[in-house]
């Protein structure tokens, strides 16, 4: 490369970069595209297929020629699916298997970290005695206890 070519004035943007079509903030109908997070605030999500659209932030409107850096990827809203329902019981399967990870068999205390059960077994203070600090765990339910 010479300076000569380095000195030329800086390229327009490129409008289609991805070859994606690209929207101006604001401009992008609502009905058909919209991007993920919007999808995300509707319960849905885009389920697999690409982006069919760019849109370009609030702050390039006034700057048409500026590259955009923080372009959002639009979806088209037909082809969204509904965000799958299962999260609760994924989030209550993924807690017993950490539950169980950090519960000391002995002593049944669920700490806040997860224990060496396959070297040791317990928590520390059930192996050699070294009292655990407090604030780390959860004292075990009563079991054989009424709630009063
Ligand atoms: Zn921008
Ligand atoms: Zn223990």
């Amino acid at each position: 490369m010479t300076t000569r070519t380095r000195r030329r004035p800086r390229q327009a943007h490129p409008r289609l970069p991805q070859g994606l079509p690209e929207y101006d903030w604001g401009t992008a109908p609502a009905e058909e595209f919209a991007t993920r997070r919007q999808l995300r605030a509707a319960g849905l999500r885009p389920g697999g297929h690409a982006p069919v659209a760019i849109l370009r932030c609030k702050a390039c409107t006034t700057r048409p020629l500026r590259a955009c850096t923080r372009l959002a990827y639009l979806y088209r809203v037909d082809l969204a699916k509904p965000v799958r329902p299962m999260t609760l019981a994924r989030e209550a399967a993924l807690d017993a298997a950490m539950a169980a990870r950090s519960t000391c068999p002995v002593c049944r205390r669920r700490y806040h970290y997860v224990l060496p059960l396959r070297t040791l077994g317990s928590c520390l203070e059930c192996w050699d005695g070294t009292p655990a600090d407090p604030s780390t765990y959860i004292a075990p339910r009563p079991t054989h206890q009424l709630a009063a």
